[in-house]
């Protein structure tokens, strides 16, 4: 760990951790389909860090995806625990998803807004006033 290290992270075991220099440029409830599989859960938390900023230390699985947005999804895990750790675009490299629930303090970052909302699960009534956008953020 860097003496730059801002915000840092590991799966459930430990095996896989990483460290960032930077805050994230955006945090976002995903609610899209890949992301309710992914989380085994009504919508990911998601990070949105400069990739350059990262550093990852062990070995992450990782499987792929064609997002909603028709966006390569590299989602990476933990091979031997199974915690969802970050996910990368093929067409965007230069920024990792990061899970916030992998945070070593998921309560460092705040939340911004939700996206994907065209999917979201019935049963869940937002009410923190942030924004709802239908899909994809512009990033
Ligand atoms: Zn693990
Ligand atoms: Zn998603």
């Amino acid at each position: 760990m860097s003496d730059h290290t801002i915000h840092q992270g590991q799966c459930a075991c430990g095996d896989v951790r990483y460290t960032c220099s930077s805050e994230p440029v955006s945090v976002m409830a995903c609610h899209c389909r890949d992301c309710q599989y992914a989380s085994g859960s009504a919508f990911a938390t998601v990070a949105f860090f400069p990739a350059a900023s990262c550093e990852m230390t062990g070995e992450s699985k990782a499987y792929t995806v064609k997002g909603d947005a028709g966006l390569t999804i590299n989602r990476h895990f933990c091979g031997n625990c199974g915690t969802p750790l970050y996910s990368v675009a093929t067409e965007m490299p230069d920024l990792l998803f990061i899970k916030v629930g992998s945070l070593d303090k998921p309560s460092s970052v705040d939340l911004q807004g939700h996206m994907w909302c065209d999917s979201m699960v019935s049963w869940l009534k937002l009410n923190d006033g942030l924004a709802q956008l239908p899909g994809n953020p512009p990033l």
